[in-house]
């Protein structure tokens, strides 16, 4: 039996945040935590990744990171492989709860850790390539990413992946709107904290399975000039940031 699904949102994006869950945060909650280097000196990007699903993207949101976010203590990749249990279809819950079972702390006493989980299976969206969940985790389903992959590999599953994973990296970071109003009109109005630009890693279908057929050029993997200012207003203070889980 085939169940074709079809979405016309991308509502799988966010999960929805339990009220118990408060001090996991929502996508964006440690966003500060990020771009300021007032209580975290340092950064550690944890890399969950069940055998056989090696993330590919791991320097590049290192680099993505080191651009926009003040770590004088730097920012290390850690690299695990996790037998997850789970073969199927996740839920945004099953990401929280996988990311909380294999994972730590989000926050150490002066390192932030943020953790990528590199799952087998797919969303129960199956629509959904990459979701943020809570403000410390997201996953990237590497199964539906490979299915993204366009006509004669243009763009290809290694340009989808990058991208997925700099775009939830950036939803942490509280892209777009997610915990900030931004004072530039660059949020896509049918597809909410995303950006209208498809020159963006923000723009709103690089998450969604028909990537391919709304981007036929090169996939964008960076933030552009209008996430670079939010962010910058949002290190600076000149932007107000809300929900913030320790500032
Ligand atoms: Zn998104």
């Amino acid at each position: 039996m085939v169940i074709l699904f079809v979405s016309s949102s991308i509502a799988g994006c966010f999960g929805d945040v339990l009220n118990d869950d408060e001090e996991r945060g929502i996508s964006g909650g440690l966003a500060l935590a990020c771009l300021q280097d007032d209580k975290f000196k340092d950064m550690e990007i944890h890399f969950l990744f069940e055998k056989g699903y090696d993330p590919i993207a791991m320097d590049l949101v290192k680099t993505r990171l080191q651009e926009v976010c003040d770590k004088p203590g730097g920012i290390k990749i850690v690299a695990e492989e996790i037998d997850f249990k789970i073969y199927s279809t996740w839920s945004s819950n099953d990401v929280r709860d996988a990311r909380w079972k294999h994972g730590g702390d989000a926050m150490g006493s002066e390192t932030l850790h943020w953790y990528f989980l590199f799952p087998s299976g797919t969303h129960e969206d199956s629509s959904v390539l990459g979701v943020a969940v809570d403000a410390s985790t997201v996953a990237i389903f590497k199964d539906s990413v490979d299915e993204a992959e366009g006509l004669f590999g243009r763009p290809s599953s290694e340009e989808v992946e990058r991208a997925v994973t700099v775009h939830e990296a950036g939803h942490l970071l509280g892209l777009v709107n997610l915990v900030y109003t931004s004072p530039i009109d660059h949020e896509d109005s049918e597809h909410p904290n995303h950006s209208n630009n498809e020159d963006s890693v923000m723009y709103w279908a690089i998450e969604t399975n028909d990537v391919g057929n709304f981007l036929t050029g090169n996939i964008p993997d960076e933030f552009d000039d209008d996430d670079k200012s939010d962010l910058e207003g949002m290190a600076s203070g000149s932007l107000k940031c809300k929900k913030q889980l320790w500032s």
